[in-house]
Formats: C-alpha cells, sequence, structure tokens
C-alpha cells in the first residue's frame, strides 16, 4: 500500500513544491488531504489533480465555491478550524505543514498529538511553542522532520555522528538582498528591493525575512527546539551562493556540511522519504562548474535582527512568541508601506523587551503573548 501525505498551506511556494515532489514519488505516496488558507480555485485544482480524500478552505464562506468547483465526490471542510479537522477524519502516514506564520500552529500540534510524521517547513510553530511541541512529540512518537533547508542540512548532517557528540551548528545565511549595501544606502530600502532575493525564489514573508535576516533569528530558536541545542552552540555564517546548507560540528572537529541546488524540494522529499534517499526532481549540483564557495561572519550591526534570535533561545518562555508575532506585525505594516524596512527589527526588539516574560507557559500564555505583540507593534503608527 502507498504511504498517505496530507499537504497543509498546499497553493504557497513550499505547497505547490510539495505536490511536485508527492507527484514524482507516486509510486510511494499518495495525497489523502489538502488544505489551504484562501485560494480556493487553486485548491480545487490541486485537489481534482490528485483526488485527495478531503480538503480544507480556511476563510469562512468559501466552501460551497470551493465544492462547486470539485470534479470528483470529495469531502471539503470551510473554516478557521477545518486544518485541525481534515487531521482528525483523515488517516495518513505524514503531514507536510507547509501554512505560513502563526496559522501553522494549531495543525502542527494536532499532527503531532495524534502520532503523524510532521514534515515541517513552517518555522513559527516552533519558534512560538517548540517548548510544547517537542515533549508533545517525545510523548505521542511523532517524528518532526524539518523542510527549512538549513534545518533539514543540520539533520541530515547529524546522521553522521551522535546527538552528545555534537559541539556545534553553523546556519549558512545568503545574506540577503542587503548584504553588501551600506548603512545610508539602507536608509532607501523599498519594498521592491526587500522582495528581491539574490538565491532563493520562496514566498513574499520569508523573503523580506531573509532581507532583514529576521528569518535567521527565528532560524536559530528553531534550532534549538529542534536539536536541543544551547544558544551558544548555535552559529550564523553568510554563504552567498546558497550551495552549503548548514554545517554540524563534531567533537571531533570534523565538520560535515550538506550541499547542493538552493532548490525547496530536496528537503521535502527527504522529510518524506527519511531514512532512505530517492533521486529528486531538483538539479543536481556539479561542482566542477559551481567551484566558488565564500563564507564570512554576519554584520550585526547593518543586520540588528540577528541578535534577537541568540536572545530569544537563551530566554525561552512567551519571548518566541513576542518575537515572532512583533515581526509579523512589523513586516505587514513594511508590506503596507506604513513602516521603514529599520524599523521592523526596531520594533520587534521593542516588542521583546516590553513584554510580561512568563518562564513556563501555557498554549493560552503563548497565544496571548503572540496577540498582545502584535497589537503592541501596531500601536507605534498611533503614538
Ligand atoms: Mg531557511
Amino acid at each position: 500500500m502507498r504511504k498517505r501525505a496530507i499537504v497543509l498551506g498546499c497553493t504557497g511556494s513550499i505547497g505547490r513544491n510539495s505536490l511536485d515532489v508527492l507527484a514524482h514519488l507516486s509510486d510511494e505516496w499518495s495525497v489523502v488531504g489538502l488544505a489551504a488558507g484562501s485560494r480556493w480555485e487553486q485548491l480545487a485544482q490541486q485537489a481534482n489533480r490528485f483526488r485527495p480524500t478531503a480538503i480544507a478552505i480556511s476563510s469562512a464562506g468559501l466552501q460551497k465555491e470551493t465544492s462547486k468547483a470539485l470534479a470528483y465526490p470529495g469531502e471539503v471542510l470551510g473554516g478557521p478550524d477545518s486544518m485541525v479537522r481534515l487531521l482528525e477524519t483523515v488517516d495518513c502516514d505524514c503531514v507536510i505543514c507547509a501554512v505560513v506564520g502563526s496559522q501553522g500552529l494549531s495543525a502542527a500540534l494536532r499532527a503531532v498529538e495524534l502520532g503523524r510524521r510532521l514534515a515541517l517547513a513552517n518555522k513559527e510553530a516552533l519558534v512560538i511553542a517548540g517548548s510544547l511541541l517537542v515533549p508533545l512529540a517525545q510523548q505521542s512518537g511523532a517524528q518532526i522532520i524539518p523542510v527549512d533547508s538549513e534545518h533539514s542540512a543540520i539533520f541530515q548532517a547529524m546522521q553522521a555522528g551522535r546527538a552528545a557528540e555534537v559541539r556545534a551548528i553553523y546556519l549558512t545565511a545568503s545574506g540577503g538582498p542587503f548584504r553588501t549595501w551600506t548603512q545610508s544606502e539602507m536608509d532607501d530600502i523599498t519594498l521592491d528591493d526587500a522582495l528581491r532575493h539574490p538565491t532563493w525564489q520562496m514566498g513574499p514573508k520569508v523573503t523580506i525575512d531573509s532581507a532583514s535576516m529576521m528569518n535567521k533569528a527565528l532560524e536559530i530558536v528553531e534550532a534549538r527546539w529542534l536539536f536541543d541545542l544551547r544558544p551558544e552552540q548555535i552559529r550564523v555564517v553568510v554563504h552567498p551562493e546558497s550551495i552549503i546548507h548548514s554545517i554540524v560540528e563534531f567533537c571531533d572537529g570534523a565538520l560535515i556540511a550538506q550541499m547542493g541546488t538552493p532548490d525547496m524540494r530536496t528537503p521535502i522529499q527527504y522529510a518524506l522519504t527519511y531514512p532512505a534517499r530517492r533521486k529528486c526532481p531538483s538539479p543536481s549540483l556539479n561542482l566542477l562548474e559551481t567551484c566558488q564557495l565564500n563564507l564570512h561572519p554576519p554584520d550585526a550591526e547593518r543586520f540588528p535582527a540577528l541578535r534577537l534570535g541568540h536572545e530569544v533561545a537563551a530566554r525561552g518562555g512567551t519571548s518566541g512568541a513576542v518575537l515572532n508575532g512583533a515581526n509579523e506585525a512589523a513586516v505587514q505594516l513594511f508590506r503596507r508601506g506604513l513602516i521603514h524596512f529599520r524599523d521592523i527589527a526596531r520594533l520587534t526588539e521593542q516588542a521583546l523587551h516590553d513584554h510580561k516574560f512568563k518562564a513556563a507557559p501555557s498554549l493560552d500564555d503563548l497565544l496571548a503573548a503572540d496577540r498582545w505583540a502584535r497589537e503592541e507593534v501596531t500601536r507605534c503608527l498611533v503614538s
């Protein structure tokens, strides 16, 4: 029997790449569930192609249109909790969680509770609630396999030794479009500038996070939870070519790197096939053609967001929820032209320092901290 996959966030960049991989692996995998936020036409198109048992559309009021567009008798769930209900009604072997932002949290928690393998592209779930998600997985026996390219690389490199033998990890960062910009050039950054990523094709939110290097801050926190590391074991190195996806240093001084073309289909496929490997639709890397690999330390002065990652990884508690909530709100304001690019890191840092910290938060505490952070950032427009 073929293994069964559910793709949450199927119409986004990672979601579409996931379906590409699943189509390629169709001898081994079938798609039994799909979930999208509001792009119901694309969701219906994908469903008509893959014929999953059920699909979910989160935005209220779109269930009817979606049902009408289905060319086969699949079940259509609708409303904000439809993703979670999809997981509860359709049994599967792997949930690919590619929802953007904090909206993926409740589905990630439910998938882990149900003991499913979670191929996690949604780093926000770990940044906000790693303190709940990781113990829950240990209880239920669910595997959390990272899809984020750096963390997939670390996960792959870690197969070369034991967890206790890891000395440090190096998360690579492309440096984004402003890697070589001066402080004064960075005063005039526009939305178009921030959306122009030099090496990766990604959705707009993560592209802006890469430009501010907030993405790397979130990834430091993500790594802390995924690999149970101390903040000082997590290092960031700028690597403009995006060929080395990350590196693990073991206690004997050996550095194991995972390399390849910058194509998300490789980490998505590995999360499905682990511990096995299969031929992948992503183009392979010819090192005889691409022979220049540069590595250098990041500039913490031009990219103040970076240090917030280490701060939050050390502090834990509600700080991850505040980091993520404040950043999501600030990125939205920047996309609407209401704040400057530099304000994203400034407002996020401000929220982190002003919030009422709780060291051992419940899910409700985390959601409240997330809400507070968003409101706090939006309040800056009024004051
Ligand atoms: Mg990444």
